[in-house]
């Protein structure tokens, strides 16, 4: 039986202030939510704070990106061993954005996940097509390249994998829970290939444009075992009414 997973992921939101504010509105809403993991990534310099107030709940923080070097001369960077320190469980590998804005090819999220897996994080990895890929028919052949790409040499344990279509991201489009639950079953296809039989352990969770609106729906497919939730994750109202999905609707 896998554990629903519902991670925010904040992007470039929130000052440590208004970190806080959240946090201090979120923490009272988290009665009754043990049968859920919950995760928080916020950006780099909210973490501290966040492991700070986050202590004593059933929460546990991401961060948004890691670099592959353990330590040196990587002006910006944050090294695998920085996010255990400062109290993250997690790294979001491989989002969309990364790869768009920040050239991150297949090869590089396969050496990001690499490091951060020595180091005793989890991954997030993130994989899915664009619109132009999907029009063309080549959303299996994308997810099919990143999978095998992104986890070549990486042996399953803690990895949750992310299938973000990237048409769906921030767009307010989300994918049908037909479309989510096809591109789910395909990808535990894939991991089966991978890991010999081993899919039905990995959580498979949806992002792109999921609200509380949507998150019923998409949550009742079987194989859609969670949400990596931008925009909605920022508001506590929101993002709670997402964890606190309903299968039975
Ligand atoms: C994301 O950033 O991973 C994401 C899914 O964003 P949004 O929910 O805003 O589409």
């Amino acid at each position: 039986m896998r554990k629903p997973f519902i991670a925010a992921n904040w992007k470039m939101n929130k000052t440590i202030s208004e970190t806080q504010e959240f946090i201090y509105n979120f923490i009272p809403e988290l009665k009754d939510t043990s049968d859920v993991d919950i995760v928080l990534a916020p950006p780099f310099t909210s973490l501290r704070i966040s492991a700070e107030k986050l202590k004593d709940t059933n929460v546990t923080l991401a961060a948004q990106n890691v670099f592959y070097e353990e330590k040196g001369a990587y002006t910006g960077e944050v090294s695998p061993l920085m996010l255990i320190d400062v109290g993250c469980k997690y790294a979001i590998i491989g989002h969309s954005e990364r790869r768009q804005y920040f050239n991150e090819t297949d090869e590089i999220v396969n050496k990001k996940i690499k490091a951060a897996k020595k180091a005793g994080l989890g991954i997030i990895f993130c994989i899915g097509e664009s619109l132009k890929e999907r029009e063309a028919g080549k959303t299996f052949d994308v997810l099919q390249r990143e999978i095998e790409k992104g986890l070549n040499g990486i042996d399953s344990d803690n990895i949750i994998i992310a299938y973000e279509p990237i048409w769906a991201i921030g767009t307010g489009k989300t994918a049908t829970p037909e479309q989510a639950q096809e591109a789910h079953a395909y990808i535990r296809e894939r991991l089966n290939i991978l890991y010999g039989n081993k899919a039905d352990d990995f959580c498979i969770i949806y992002g792109g444009s999921v609200t509380p609106e949507n998150v019923d729906y998409l949550m009742a497919c079987k194989d859609v075992d969670g949400a990596l939730v931008g925009g909605a994750s920022l508001k506590v109202d929101s993002f709670m009414r997402i964890v606190k999905f309903r299968k039975e609707s």
